[in-house]
């Protein structure tokens, strides 16, 4: 029983580090995104920058951020759709309500998920960072599954890149951004991470 278990852990734990060359995680959903690039040549990845997106803003389960990450968000369906249907934007990793995750772009390639932005000293932090989507709102708490999700992914990235610091995109966009949000718990999810 004890050994049975033991090995179940060993295997959840190898399965968790593992991510391709190119910066897949097997098994997760991959929705190649057209929105990303090269990175600078020997840039290396320092920074995971957490937002929060609901598409329309307030309602969750639906299809529209992967098809705005995908170019393919329909004016039709809401209003709100015109005014960002031109957008081009991309995250690497999206968590949904249920901590479902989709996959948008390889780690290696450069999501377009942070704008103008600045982190320390270093401006266009999309040349440097991860972007993390969690389906959110300022409105909403985030949901269990979603921190699990967040502090799993979290690790397999920190044990692949020489990531320093871990920043909403209000941090490095102020007065622009407000995500992830005053419902994101960040005591929440640092004493999750060390555990
Ligand atoms: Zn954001």
């Amino acid at each position: 029983m004890g050994r049975r278990s033991d090995g179940r852990e060993e295997s959840a734990h190898r399965r968790a580090t593992q991510l391709t060359s190119e910066g897949l995680l097997p098994g997760v959903d991959y929705r190649p995104s057209p929105n990303c690039d090269d990175r600078p040549a020997d840039e290396p990845i320092r920074l995971l920058v957490i937002h929060a997106i609901s598409l329309p803003p307030g309602q969750f389960g639906g299809d529209g951020i992967a098809r705005l990450f995908a170019n393919c968000l329909d004016p039709e369906q809401h209003p709100y759709y015109r005014e960002i249907q031109a957008l081009r934007v991309s995250a690497h990793f999206l968590i949904r309500r249920r901590g479902e995750m989709i996959q948008f772009v390889p780690c290696r390639m450069r999501a377009w998920h942070a704008g103008v932005s600045q982190w320390r000293s270093r401006q266009c932090c999309n040349d440097f960072s991860i972007g993390v989507e969690l389906e959110g709102s300022d409105q909403t708490p985030f949901t269990a599954p979603q921190y699990r999700r967040l502090v799993a992914l979290t690790e397999v990235l920190r044990h692949h890149y020489p990531i320093e610091d871990i920043v909403g995109h209000s941090d490095i966009a102020p007065g622009r951004k407000t995500d992830p949000g005053p419902f994101f718990d960040w005591s929440r999810f640092h004493r999750m991470l060390i555990r």
